[in-house]
């Protein structure tokens, strides 16, 4: 676990927290917070989820991790800070990244003034898993 990258952070490095930040890293499923909590509580029964909110707020305000907003029911959140695009399978919500870059203009007639500085794609769809349970009426032996 890289801890010398998170001694720059300011934060104090309790067991809990670098549970959070060890469960993080690398970590590609973009967990809700309910998520993050419920997988650091394996290995630490005693933490609540106001420390896990609280250090996921903290990395946040650091610009350490990213919170992304597509999925309406929770917050979610990304430990890749780089910018990039997602796509959500609008039946499981399941998120995947989509490192592309995409030259999206906007005519100055529509931009209000602002000087765009970066943007956020959603792709929505369904994933193979949910893809094959739609196109499959029938259920499906043996699995599950
Ligand atoms: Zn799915
Ligand atoms: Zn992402």
């Amino acid at each position: 676990m890289p801890i010398q990258k998170y001694k720059g952070l300011g934060l104090k490095l309790t067991p809990q927290r670098l549970a959070i930040l060890d469960y993080l890293e690398g970590n590609k499923e973009h967990p809700s917070a309910e998520g993050i909590y419920h997988a650091v509580l394996r290995k630490f029964p005693t933490m609540s989820f106001a420390t896990v909110y609280a250090t996921l707020t903290t990395l946040r305000q650091k610009g350490s991790i990213a919170e992304i907003t597509i999925d309406p029911d929770k917050k979610r959140f990304d430990p890749n800070t780089e910018p990039h695009h997602h796509l959500i399978c609008s039946s499981c919500k399941k998120v995947v990244d989509v490192f592309e870059d995409y030259q999206v203009r906007l005519p100055e007639s529509v931009t209000n003034g602002f000087d765009i500085t970066g943007n956020h794609i959603e792709f929505y769809g369904f994933c193979p898993v949910c893809k094959d349970q739609s196109d499959i009426r029938k259920p499906k032996g043996g699995k599950h």
